[in-house]
């Protein structure tokens, strides 16, 4: 019988996982060092905040993996040979593989600053980073953030969950405008200071300072300012968790080298998820895609091709969606921080300062290219139907009521987003009464 060797217990190694099973008799081994079994990494801050519990965060009960003859071990990979097909763990023992499933993850970068390795300095990626935080957050008068993502502000979001005062630095001139347009990202600053979050925007990190017990007692930043704290956290970006492949003859550049169907340079051997890197990139899409629905996708079709039916990883329209707070962010198709050449751009922002749209679309067809909206959600399949059906951007407003996935708070804002569009673009369009026989079919598509 094959034996199917995965490397990693997160969303990308347990849905190769499960869909091999469910496709195949293999035998399937699924390796992991963080934790005896796969829980959901998204919901790390609310075990934190004491919303849930770690038992809550995962999806399947302990029982399952027996029942689907799915074995688990907790390892970690020190080195894989392609050619013996095996690999050694950090106790010495081997596990031979006929094929083999890398889906390591991302780890916390961290730049060489000075002290970056003190206790109390850390990211937030893994259930032993919660740990630590917890350890080193107890008690203490101030925490530092350092760099401006997603995960930053999910840190600032729990620090203050528990009252601690927070001094966030930001290198950029605005939180996030690497991926966000000057006015979104204008938004998110208001809103992180009207949390009594210190933001410091422009503001790099020179130096974490320790104290005579080899924890942090300040930082100091790029401009000699000495911030007393007893926390800092790490969130300058994530990268391919893959040091453990040197030498084992997979290519490797930021992360493990894959084509459209996730398979590596070595035969039998695969990479998905936060570890994998495209050697083509998909359209627009980044040749390293670090968010959680795209490592179940990549799951899916891998499985396939495990099991003898090549699939490539197709993603369709790119979306996502995160929280800066207690504002909602979805983004729908692309939005550049600024337009491209042939894009026109429109951007209707509700006097609250909380809650905004952006539509952007090609100034020759008039198709929809992207959408950004904060503090309302927007329903996903009427824009992933509405992308594959190429519908203008005219149609879409026509439509907007459809795509409405909260009536009683977003019904104020329709009109006011289509009278402010057609005012500076000189068109008539007319909002539609909301169709649930239109809305049936786009959810059923
Ligand atoms: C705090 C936080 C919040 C997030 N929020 C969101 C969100 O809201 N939306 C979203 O889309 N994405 C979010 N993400 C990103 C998302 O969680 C990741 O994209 C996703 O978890 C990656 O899944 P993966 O299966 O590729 O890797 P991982 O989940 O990282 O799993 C990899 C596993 O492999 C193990 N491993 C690594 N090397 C070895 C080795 N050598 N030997 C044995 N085991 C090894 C690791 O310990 C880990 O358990 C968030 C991430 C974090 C950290």
């Amino acid at each position: 019988m094959q034996h199917i060797v995965i490397i990693g217990n997160g969303i990308s190694g347990i849905t190769t996982a499960r869909h091999v099973r469910k496709l195949s008799d293999a035998k399937i081994t699924v390796i992991s060092a963080e934790t005896d079994h796969f829980f959901s990494r998204t919901a790390l801050m609310y075990i934190y905040m004491g919303h849930m519990k770690y038992e809550h965060t995962k999806p399947y009960e302990d029982w399952f993996w027996k029942k689907n003859r799915i074995e688990l071990k907790r390892a970690y990979v020190q080195s894989v040979d392609t050619n013996a097909k095996s690999l050694t763990f950090s106790d010495g023992e081997k596990m031979a593989y006929d094929k083999l499933v890398i889906a390591t993850g991302s780890k916390s970068n961290k730049f060489g600053w000075p002290g970056q390795d003190l206790k109390g300095v850390q990211g937030l990626y893994s259930y032993q980073d919660l740990e630590t935080m917890e350890e080193f957050t107890k008690g203490i008068s101030r925490a530092v953030i350092v760099g401006g993502g997603l995960i930053g502000i999910e840190i600032a979001e729990m620090l203050l969950s528990r009252n601690i005062p927070v001094t966030f630095l930001v290198r950029e001139k605005s939180f996030w405008n690497n991926v966000l347009p000057k006015d979104e990202s204008e938004m998110i600053n208001r809103h992180i200071r009207e949390h009594h979050i210190d933001l410091r925007l422009n503001h790099e990190l020179k130096e974490i300072v320790s104290d005579e017990n080899g924890r942090v007692k300040s930082i100091l930043t790029g401009t000699g300012e000495e911030i007393p704290c007893q926390f800092v956290g790490l969130t300058a970006g994530v990268s391919p968790n893959i040091d453990f492949l040197k030498n084992s003859g997979i290519e490797t550049k930021r992360g493990v080298l894959v084509d459209p169907f996730l398979k590596t340079n070595v035969d039998d051997v695969y990479a998905l998820g936060d570890c994998a890197e495209f050697i083509t990139a998909n359209g627009e899409r980044r040749p390293i895609e670090q968010v959680w629905y795209t490592g179940r996708m990549m799951g899916e079709a891998l499985a396939r091709t495990l099991c003898g039916k090549p699939t490539k990883y197709e993603p369709g329209h790119w979306f996502n969606s995160a929280k800066f707070l207690d504002i909602e962010y979805q983004t729908y198709g692309w939005v550049w921080p600024q337009p491209k050449a042939n894009e026109n751009d429109f951007y209707w922002e509700h006097e609250n300062g909380k809650i905004c749209l952006r539509l952007r679309w090609d100034k020759s067809t008039g198709k929809l290219l992207g959408v950004n909206n904060f503090g309302f959600r927007l329903r996903h399949h009427a824009f992933d139907n509405w992308f594959k059906q190429e519908r203008t951007v005219e149609y879409v407003l026509e439509h907007l009521k459809d795509a409405n996935f909260d009536p009683e708070l977003f019904k104020t804002y329709e009109q006011a987003i289509v009278d402010q569009f057609n005012a500076e673009n000189k068109t008539n369009i007319q909002l539609k009464k909301k169709s649930w026989k239109r809305i049936l079919e786009l959810v059923s598509n």
